[in-house]
């Protein structure tokens, strides 16, 4: 018996296979999430000095395997079996192994933050290729919404290739057919960029980034234009909730800015994997089918 067969005919062992795997993917967006945006502004820092003529900065290297895992706090190696998914954190009850400072649960929480994703996935399509593209979508909008939280940026390098790539998947049928794709992606850009400028004329700020126009044009570009408005809604509610409980619980003031991309995100993809099953329960709500 194949695997294909096995996880075809096995559907808990392919779950759990699904899970295991989004453990380990999600216990590396820790590190893509925490050294991408490093990356970057040490590269927009060295073109700056570069094009100004000034000299630039001496640092150790550092990539998405270089240096190897380490305790920010004691510069302690992580050893192979300190960095199992969640249980390595378990095990140490949260602290390191050498200075016995704590472990942000943030690192657990995101590699259980992406089984989920990746079960859900799993669990929705079943073993296709849509499934293994979902679970990748998902991974991406994952690791966009984490450094949007944390440095409200949305790297092009994680955006775009993901962009061009739901046209790709498209010009193979994956999702919708391929001019869907196109003018999802072309009206994702120019809807959130109509706002944005709309949102300035009247009040003179700024309301969200660029980088959120490029997001919805990758979400259309994936789910085709009709996940559009979907996700637009979607995101609207979930964005205007937590923002209320922000203001309600942290003091945070009307003009604090909130990241849009990681609601864009969740929208989308809640709106790529389950756009039907919602459309006609609303429908069925309003009384219309
Ligand atoms: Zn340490």
């Amino acid at each position: 018996m194949n695997l294909w067969t096995l996880l075809a005919d096995q559907p808990l062992f392919f779950l759990s296979m699904a899970a295991v795997f989004g453990l380990l993917v999600g216990s590396f967006l820790n590190v893509l999430v925490h050294r991408l945006p490093i990356m970057l502004e040490r590269q927009w820092r060295r073109e700056a000095q570069e094009a100004l003529g000034l000299p630039s900065e001496a640092h150790a290297p550092l990539n998405l395997c270089l240096p190897a895992s380490h305790c920010p706090h004691c510069g302690h190696r992580i050893r192979a079996w300190e960095n199992v998914p969640v249980l390595s954190y378990l095990a140490l009850r949260g602290r390191c192994s050498a200075c016995k400072v704590k472990i942000s649960v943030r690192y657990p929480l995101v590699e259980l933050g992406c089984a989920a994703l990746t079960l859900l996935a799993a669990w929705q399509g079943g073993p296709t290729l849509q499934t293994l593209a979902m679970m990748l979508l998902g991974w991406c909008l994952l690791a966009l919404s984490l450094i949007d939280i944390e440095h409200q940026l949305l790297p092009d390098t994680l955006v775009l290739p993901m962009l061009w790539l739901g046209l790709i998947v498209n010009a193979f049928g994956l999702f919708v057919p391929l001019d869907e794709a196109l003018w999802g992606a072309v009206f994702g850009y120019i809807s959130l960029w109509s706002v944005f400028w709309l949102f300035k004329l009247v009040t003179g700020k700024d309301g969200m980034g660029y980088g959120d126009f490029k997001l919805m044009a990758l979400i259309g570009a994936w789910g085709g234009w009709q996940v559009l408005p979907l996700t637009l809604m979607l995101s609207s509610l979930v964005g205007a909730l937590v923002g209320l409980c922000l203001l309600r619980w942290r003091n945070a003031s009307m003009g604090t800015a909130i990241p849009f991309g990681p609601y864009l995100a969740i929208a989308g993809w809640i709106a790529l994997l389950w756009g039907d099953e919602i459309s006609t329960f609303y429908l069925q709500l309003i009384g219309l089918s």
